[in-house]
């Protein structure tokens, strides 16, 4: 199988679909996201028992002290099956994969992707490899393990792993469901209807998305496009790029008015999920956000943690990477380049409980009391001597 062009070496995609329909009057508490959205998936018959639940997450309203935007909506992705929108995509290649007969499926991934690929494999009886190239901690092997895939650690560069799992691929008889190939980035549209419907029918001014593949970016576009040429929607969202400062290989290109991306030299970031030097989507995104008239910004490690913090006001705890949308748009818009008036949707990509690590940044104090000394500490005030 084929996920790349053999003349330019740039990411296939699915053709543009323009026949889609959405139909509100369809009870979607009976069904999935892909069976809503069917005639956006015309290849194949939708199997529901492989798609775990996947999307309809909540979109929700969030106004914050210091940013002057009236209509910010957080797109909430960490309520998937397996904590990140990579379940969306996840899911439609596995559906591929079955559908073209593949007993064994894998993924180069050493983090929301793998846990993602994990589950769906072992639901859908797959054998399933996950590939990775350093020692991952604990709290992120150990869940790929219990849904029974198996982990490999191998040494050398993160971007030549990657095209060795493609190379590898044909002779192994292994679907790669890699974080860019054209059926992940299918199932990535789903998050596009959702808005849509749960926007009821008005199009975002911009849509901010974490970028480090590009995948997902390239399929919530896509996913409106579609909308567009359907003939639903008369426009689609702008596009945000929000990268890390300390690895922001798009953002950069951007900036300098580079056709194509360069391998970002010494990545360094607490937003680990978007740490890919040289993402394999990269021309492509660049490519999109010139013609969508779009923009790319990147947010310091520093900022990342403060909108880490203003979504943990609003309840949702998300991981690094996810908050930079928050950060981005502040940025944005301080620099004039957004407008109060703006309706933007935020996309918060996996949740805070991925990455522990962050913990030690916050410097947390535990309190503690004896049970007869509570009601007073409460009551008087009375401050705790230990
Ligand atoms: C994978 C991932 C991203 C980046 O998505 P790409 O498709 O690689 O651009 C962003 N945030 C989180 C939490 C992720 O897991």
């Amino acid at each position: 199988m084929k996920y790349n062009c053999t003349d330019c070496g740039e990411p296939l995609e699915v053709e543009l679909i323009s026949s889609g329909i959405i139909d509100a009057d369809e009870n979607s508490l009976r069904q999935s996201t892909f069976e809503r959205y069917k005639s956006f998936f015309p290849y194949f018959k939708i199997d529901n028992s492989l798609t775990l639940g996947v999307g309809f997450t909540p979109l929700l309203k969030c106004k914050f002290d210091d940013i002057d935007i009236e209509n910010i909506y957080v797109k909430n992705e960490t309520s998937n099956p397996t904590w990140s929108f990579k379940d969306r995509g996840t899911a439609l290649g596995i559906m591929h994969a079955k559908e073209l007969g593949y007993k064994k499926i894998g993924t180069v991934s050493s983090g929301n992707m793998a846990v993602s690929v994990a589950a769906f494999g072992r639901n859908a009886n797959l054998d399933t490899l996950i590939l990775v190239n350093h020692e991952l901690s604990e709290e992120k092997a150990n869940p790929i393990r219990v849904y029974g895939a198996r982990l490999i650690n191998v040494e050398g560069d993160y971007s030549e792993l990657y095209s060795e799992s493609i190379n590898i691929s044909e002779k192994d008889n292994r679907y790669f469901i890699n974080s860019d190939v054209p059926f992940r980035i299918e199932g990535y549209k789903t998050l596009a209807f959702e808005v849509y419907e749960q926007l009821n029918g008005i199009i975002p001014d911009y849509i901010a998305i974490p970028v480090s593949a590009g995948g997902h970016l390239r399929g919530i576009d896509k996913g409106f496009r579609e909308l567009k040429a359907s003939g639903i929607v008369d426009k689609v969202p702008k596009l945000i790029v929000c990268q890390p400062e300390g690895c922001h290989p798009i953002v950069k290109a951007f900036e300098d008015g580079n056709e194509k991306i360069s391998k970002f030299n010494k990545t360094h970031t607490i937003a680990h999920a978007t740490e890919n030097a040289f993402p394999p989507s990269g021309n492509q995104v660049l490519r999109m956000i010139k013609e969508n008239d779009g923009l790319a910004v990147r947010v310091t490690d520093e900022e990342i943690l403060i909108s880490q913090n203003k979504l943990a006001g609003k309840g949702i705890f998300v991981q690094p990477a996810s908050a930079m949308p928050i950060a981005g748009i502040k940025k944005l818009l301080d620099a004039g380049k957004l407008k109060s008036s703006d309706t933007i949707v935020c996309v918060v990509t996996g949740s805070g409980l991925k990455y522990t690590k962050v913990f030690d940044l916050y410097n947390f104090k535990e309190e503690k009391c004896k049970l007869e000394e509570l009601a007073k500490i409460l009551i008087n005030g009375e401050v705790l001597e230990w």
